[in-house]
């Protein structure tokens, strides 16, 4: 992740007022992963369904306790149509 897409992510979680501290902790501050989680959504509960529908998400982790916080790119406003982050 470059720190243009970094920059982006941050100003589009502070425009969202996503600015409180650690739901676990209370600390106030967070680390942003260098990538992506890209979780599948699973249709059934019987197996594993791999390369289907997903919500690509950037992921925050508490630099006190490690709490992991996402948040999806599309509702944040920084995902392109062929699913890239913008
Ligand atoms: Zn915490």
């Amino acid at each position: 992740m470059q720190e243009e897409q970094k920059q982006r992510i941050i100003k589009a979680l502070e425009e969202r007022g996503a600015k409180l501290p650690c739901p676990r902790c209370g600390n106030q501050r967070f680390s942003l992963l260098n990538g992506y989680f890209n979780q599948t959504i699973q249709t059934e509960l019987k197996g594993i369904s791999i390369g289907g529908p997903s919500v690509p998400s950037i992921v925050l982790a508490c630099t006190k306790c490690g709490y992991l916080s996402q948040h999806a790119l599309g509702t944040l406003g920084l995902l392109s149509k062929d699913g890239d982050q913008k």
